[in-house]
């Protein structure tokens, strides 16, 4: 079996294995055809994401069903409309960053009497292009999460800033995760995770260093 993306894959694995983590490897497929995702999934591959409902609902929902042991996450800005389709298909979602969306999830999740794990968005530096919630509404937004909307928060996640100090981010990221007691971190991408693994990220979100690049 022999696969630029496999062989992408498993540099990767060897990479957090040297730094014995056991930080998860989601290969995010968005764009990627599902061509390009089978010989991952034939190699044995269990995390992917998609950034996309729409997108996730056509490609996964035969693949998952042909393979029982795949779990889904969801990385990209999730509409409150789109929560009731997406439930049914997805293990985690990575994007949780507003109350509206936190209450939709509660009311789908009793209805359909599924339990997805979630992480919350932070947004560093309140950026305006990004969503999240900020570092200072943290605390006020898990207690609601989960002691009145019985959420099923695993931990935070972050797209950091753009400004060259992403270790600084994700320094807050585990001093924040240690703080509020949770159990993972989503963070680190293509051009960070090695940063990210190393501040102790439990799931990291690799598109392009696996697919090759986005057109
Ligand atoms: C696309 C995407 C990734 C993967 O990005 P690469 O730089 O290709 O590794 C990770 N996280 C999120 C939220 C994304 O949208």
């Amino acid at each position: 079996m022999k696969h630029f993306t496999i062989d992408n894959l498993k540099n990767i694995e060897n990479e957090v294995q040297l730094k014995r983590s056991d930080a998860k490897i989601i290969a995010v497929s968005k764009t990627f055809k599902i061509d390009q995702i089978l010989p991952l999934i034939n190699y044995g591959h269990i995390h992917f994401g998609e950034n996309k409902v729409q997108e996730t609902l056509s490609k996964w929902q035969n693949l998952k069903l042909e393979n029982s042991n795949i779990k889904l996450h969801f990385v990209g800005k999730l509409q409150t409309n789109k929560v009731k389709h997406l439930l049914p298909i997805i293990d985690y979602i990575h994007s949780l960053d507003n109350l509206k969306l936190a209450k939709k999830i509660s009311d789908e999740q009793i209805k359909k009497k599924l339990k997805p794990k979630l992480f919350v968005q932070i947004n560093f530096e309140n950026e305006i292009q990004k969503s999240g919630i900020a570092e200072e509404k943290l605390e006020e937004f898990l207690n609601i999460c989960q002691n009145s909307l019985s959420l099923d928060i695993v931990g935070l996640m972050c797209l950091p800033p753009n400004d060259g100090n992403h270790l600084k981010y994700f320094k807050k990221m585990k001093e924040l995760k240690l703080k509020f007691n949770l159990k993972e971190l989503s963070m680190g991408m293509s051009n960070d995770y090695s940063d990210a693994i190393d501040q102790s990220a439990s799931f990291v979100r690799i598109g392009s260093k696996i697919f090759g690049p986005r057109s």
